[in-house]
């Protein structure tokens, strides 16, 4: 395996950054994961844009232009010969003594890129059976919609969810109302079958999936309500399912100790699964 650090293509175990990377001290810094489907890079466009917003937030200068970004994206999947997988892009604020106020100006940032292959089959078969949720206190910060590196809260979350055989933790703010997952925008289907999930405020991470998703249920026609659902309502649901650009639409057949519906994966989560990437950008590696 090949990975991009700082202008340089290096082998995966060989390839690191500096003891003082703001990065490692104060998890100053931030990310984006894409999926590679079928040898394209899925909706750069959109993840790219999220980097700049992210960027910006945290005022990090950009560590290269949009152009020369998407060149390093396709080289670094080209490279490890990734036809399905995942690109995943980390930007610091870079190296500098430690110290919590920002370096120098001229300080360059940290740019690191690795590609890694999944297998879709094994995917998919995970999405046939579904998964089970479990339901944690969100005790996260209020600025969750910056995809920042510093994710205790997540890691903390999603390990108590396999601790207790479940493949995700649902974050629940203090109105008993689900933010989203340790890694994961959450969903649910009302017995109606009104697609539900949270608006996009400071409480979630806008996920691109999310966005795709919503494009294409309301090219299907499908109902959606952008509104708070609460863990209630979420185990009355007829269906109820997470996104991500790793888990792209995953069922979700339990959350805590209550099957949903009959246990299995829903019919909408299913179909939506099956036609994600009718809704997809794709970058040509
Ligand atoms: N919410 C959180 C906290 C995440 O970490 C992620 C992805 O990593 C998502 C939601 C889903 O975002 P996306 O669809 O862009 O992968």
């Amino acid at each position: 395996r090949i990975a991009y650090v700082n202008g340089r293509y290096l082998p995966h175990a060989a390839a690191a950054v500096h003891i003082e990377d703001r990065g490692y001290q104060f998890a100053d810094g931030v990310y984006e994961a894409c999926e590679i489907f079928e040898g394209r890079i899925v909706d750069s466009r959109r993840h790219l844009d999220r980097l700049d917003r992210s960027l910006a937030e945290l005022r990090i200068r950009p560590p290269m232009g949009r152009k020369a970004l998407e060149i390093v994206l396709r080289e670094v999947a080209r490279r490890n010969r990734v036809r399905n997988g995942f690109l995943y892009l980390q930007v610091t604020r870079g190296v500098a003594p430690r110290d919590h106020v920002f370096p120098a100006p001229e300080t360059p940032p940290t740019l690191v890129v690795t590609a890694r292959a999944t297998d879709r089959a094994k995917a998919n078969k995970a999405a046939e059976a579904g998964i089970s949720v479990i339901t944690v206190p969100d005790n996260r910060w209020d600025r969750v919609d910056i995809k920042t590196v510093g994710l205790l809260p997540n890691v903390l979350a999603k390990q108590a969810a396999k601790e207790q055989g479940a493949k995700e933790a649902w974050f629940v703010d203090a109105a008993g109302n689900v933010t989203e997952g340790g890694s994961t925008n959450a969903w649910i289907v009302t017995q109606d079958g009104k697609l539900v999930t949270r608006p996009a405020d400071h409480g979630i991470l806008r996920g691109i999936t999310r966005t795709v998703l919503l494009d294409l249920a309301g090219r299907l026609g499908l109902t959606v309500e952008e509104r708070p659902f609460s863990v209630a309502e979420a185990k009355a649901a007829r269906e109820a399912f997470i996104t991500a650009a790793s888990t792209l639409v995953m069922p979700v057949v339990r959350i805590d100790e209550t099957a949903i519906a009959n246990g299995h994966p829903g019919s909408v989560a299913t179909e939506l699964r099956r036609r994600f990437h009718e809704a997809a950008e794709f970058l040509e590696i």
